[in-house]
């Protein structure tokens, strides 16, 4: 019921941003009253995986796009709906500046703008295009000839104006004033039937706009991120593979990222007791999970020396067989939950360090059992 809403309505952006806010919550805490200090902004989360998100939609953007998608379809239906619509905002090809009673309208009518801006005509008998301003040849004429607004209105204003029995025909008026305009025009080839100009979203093989690709254009789009493939995979469970995605983020709630948000606490790292405790240091600094990581290291015959979370990539860089990959990225996926665990439980049950490094060195005992067994073939 929500969607169809959204699909045919442009909702007030406060009350989306609410909804939104809970889902947040919810996210986050369980709660849908409960927010969280330290979370990966909403509009990231909603970008797909490759680009550093969990791929879940935007209510805003889903709203924009729905509503883009309407006034295309709004432009090129002749249904009832978009006949009688069309009828009361449309003038020519121009539209009404005045107000009018209607849900529709109001919820589209920001959009013909934009879906000029980034649509083109194909001509058919170009009585729906506009000569000077329309974009149907390249760059509108109006531009690309450097012509003063107050002169094109006395011009032909019509695509028809230039076509006589399905040919391109200059008038001599025009051919006087510019005499590379048919050598611009030619190029676009007239079909030999009566067929209507159809105006085509330039991003769209097909012309027509899906709601999949008005989402991709109302999105806000991020740089690819190279560890996104990296930490989702089917052979991780995604509960393990959402903490190393935070901690790509950088925000994993250790007590730095909770003083930044105004937080103030005395800090002081629950594995070692050495140090004060922040992402950096708790995940690859430490003196506890340093010993981990060199040992790590060793199996895979290699040397680390971490100058940023993102060189955990380096120990997946190598040169293994695809089986060994996804060996090694489970193998870090889960040392890095294993670290985040055992600072929890330390920190938050007071319990004894000692034990969890039994645990800890067991299960990575087992992992270093597993790993052998495919790299050695790697070496034969
Ligand atoms: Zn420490």
């Amino acid at each position: 019921m929500l969607v169809y809403s959204i699909s045919i309505y442009s909702w007030p952006v406060a009350l989306l941003k609410t909804i939104e806010g809970w889902t947040r919550n919810f996210i986050w805490s369980g709660d849908i009253a409960q927010r969280k200090l330290v979370t990966v902004s909403w509009k990231k989360v909603c970008a797909p995986y490759e680009e550093g998100g969990l791929g879940l939609r935007s209510l805003i953007s889903t709203n924009e796009a729905a509503n883009l998608k309407l006034c295309r379809d709004l432009l090129h239906s002749n249904e009832d709906w978009a006949a009688i619509l069309k009828s009361r905002v449309l003038r020519g090809q121009q539209v009404i500046k005045h107000h009018i009673f209607s849900s529709l309208w109001s919820s589209i009518k920001n959009e013909i703008p934009v879906i000029k801006e980034n649509s083109s005509w194909n001509v058919g008998t170009g009585q729906l295009i506009n000569l000077w301003h329309d974009t149907w040849c390249g760059i509108p004429l109006q531009q690309s000839l450097n012509i003063p607004q107050n002169v094109s209105i006395w011009l032909p204003q019509l695509v028809s104006d230039l076509i006589l029995n399905h040919q391109w025909h200059i008038p001599p008026l025009l051919e006087n004033m510019f005499p590379n305009l048919l050598s611009m025009v030619q190029h676009i080839t007239l079909p030999v039937e009566e067929t209507l100009d159809q105006l085509c979203w330039n991003n769209s093989p097909s012309g027509m706009i899906s709601m999949k690709l008005a989402y991709d254009f109302k999105r806000k789009h991020y740089t690819p991120k190279h560890w996104a493939k990296s930490i989702w995979s089917i052979d991780i469970p995604p509960s393990k593979s959402l903490l190393v995605w935070r901690l790509m983020h950088d925000k994993v709630p250790t007590d730095d990222k909770l003083m930044e948000r105004g937080c103030n606490i005395p800090s002081m790292c629950s594995l070692c007791h050495t140090h004060s405790e922040s992402t950096f240091h708790l995940f690859f600094e430490c003196n506890f999970v340093f010993s981990l990581w060199c040992w790590m290291a060793s199996i895979l015959n290699t040397t680390l020396h971490f100058q940023s979370i993102e060189d955990i990539r380096l120990l997946c860089d190598g040169s293994w067989s695809p089986q060994c990959k996804i060996t090694i990225k489970a193998a870090i996926v889960n040392l890095l939950n294993s670290i985040w665990h055992a600072r929890n439980i330390a920190r938050f049950n007071n319990k004894q360090l000692i034990g969890r490094l039994h645990l800890l060195g067991f299960c990575l005992t087992l992992l270093s059992q597993v790993t052998k067994l495919l790299v050695l073939p790697l070496h034969l």
